[in-house]
């Protein structure tokens, strides 16, 4: 095997084993992963076809049909990747009109050349519609290098197709294709420019990977709200971008023991999920939201005063007391609160918790259903020290 014949068979064993690389990060549920293997398995076959000629007419149909059904995977595997929208109408539509030009060239006009301009056009308009959706939506390097090389590789194709249709045209004939100019471009640029586009593909994943396990092992998987891992991660976020107080409010559902007793554990699990439900939907755009344990509920108020979180949990409880539940026969449930200010988001969130949860016994003393603040607690205690002291 010469160099020549190298760089030939390389495209080809190289993008299949691509597309059995990105099939296996696909059982590993990463969802675009998919939509990349069918792409590279489709190009490597797209390849193999140059590298294997089989019939002229045969070859041309069959990897304009790849080269295309490639460009429109990579494009949802983009798309996917960046979470937009896949605008699969546009692309059906682009992706099946290319094939009047390309059977009318093959077979009622036959013209080498324009098949290879219309296949060229063709897949790097559909990549293009993918880079223009995604751009902009980044979150990491990685991210960025991606868009980089599918920007890389749209220009290549374009270029390649201007080039050879109007520069410098390649032959007529299917029999000089594969010893052609053009045919040795395509695996040249493959090799150099275009193979940034499956590695970069794969350090983004990689990277997408990790964080979402990072975000999973920081959420409750019943409830979706943080968990205490969770909050803290958050509360150190929102110190590093500057929020500097705010307020806690710490929620226990009341008696659910009984409710577990009464309706069963299943119901007990609706319960505590419907209650997280009804703190998102008053939570605001920077609450933390977190179960801290069992039917224990840590909510973060950034910059709220105590006066303002003390308000926003007497708004929660009454929702909660008036709202009746299906599964619990249309009853409703209560729960008590306890609130507390967090005056450095640094250094004192533990220990404001802890003031609030003195304040949230204090509610479930004075008969459940309450909210009361950490300043009541420390006035109580004040006053029964001084009374104390005046008694002795
Ligand atoms: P209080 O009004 O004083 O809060 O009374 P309570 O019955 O709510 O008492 P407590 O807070 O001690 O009860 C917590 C119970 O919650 C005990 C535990 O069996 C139950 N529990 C904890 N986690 C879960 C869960 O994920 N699902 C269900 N169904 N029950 C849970
Ligand atoms: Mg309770
Ligand atoms: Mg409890």
């Amino acid at each position: 095997m010469d160099a020549k014949d190298l760089l030939f068979y390389l495209p080809l064993t190289v993008f299949i084993g691509l597309s059995v690389f990105f099939l296996l990060l696909w059982r590993l549920g990463l969802a675009s992963s998919w939509h990349w293997s069918v792409g590279f398995l489709q190009t490597g076959l797209g390849f193999a076809l140059s590298t294997f000629p089989v019939e002229p007419r045969f070859d041309q149909l069959a990897s304009g049909i790849l080269f295309i059904g490639a460009a429109y995977c990579y494009g949802s595997a983009l798309m996917i990747h960046f979470g937009v929208d896949r605008a699969a109408l546009v692309r059906r539509c682009l992706a099946l009109s290319f094939l009047a030009p390309h059977i009318y060239f093959i077979f009622i006009d036959p013209n080498l050349r324009l098949v290879l301009f219309v296949i060229e056009m063709v897949f790097s308009s559909l990549l293009a519609i993918a880079v223009f959706k995604v751009v902009g939506r980044s979150k990491n390097t990685a991210d960025r290098f991606l868009i980089f090389a599918s920007f890389l590789a749209v220009l290549d194709s374009l270029v390649r197709g201007v080039v050879f249709t109007f520069i410098f045209p390649t032959g007529e004939a299917m029999s000089e294709f594969v010893e052609s100019a053009y045919n040795l471009s395509v695996h040249v640029t493959t090799l150099t420019i275009c193979l940034l586009f499956p590695f970069s593909a794969i350090t983004a994943l990689a990277l997408k990977s990790v964080d979402k396990h990072r975000l999973a092992a920081a959420r409750d998987p019943m409830t979706g709200l943080l968990n205490r891992r969770g909050f803290e991660m958050a509360v150190e976020q929102l110190a590093k971008s500057g929020k500097c107080a705010g307020a806690v409010v710490v929620a226990d559902i009341d008696h659910f023991k009984a409710i577990n007793d009464a309706r069963g554990h299943d119901v007990g699990d609706q319960v505590i999920i419907d209650m997280a439900l009804r703190l998102k939907q008053m939570a605001g755009e920077n609450t933390l939201l977190t179960r801290f344990g069992g039917e224990e509920f840590v909510i973060l108020l950034p910059g709220a005063s105590e006066a303002d979180a003390k308000h926003w949990a007497e708004t929660m409880r009454k929702s909660l007391k008036d709202t009746s539940i299906t599964r619990l026969h249309g009853q409703s449930f209560t729960a008590s609160f306890g609130v507390s200010e967090v005056a450095d988001l640094k250094h004192d969130v533990l220990t404001a918790i802890g003031r609030a949860d003195e304040a949230l016994y204090l509610a479930k003393r004075n008969g459940r259903d309450r909210v009361e603040c950490a300043t009541t607690v420390r006035e109580r205690s004040v006053d029964s020290r001084a009374q104390v002291t005046s008694f002795a």
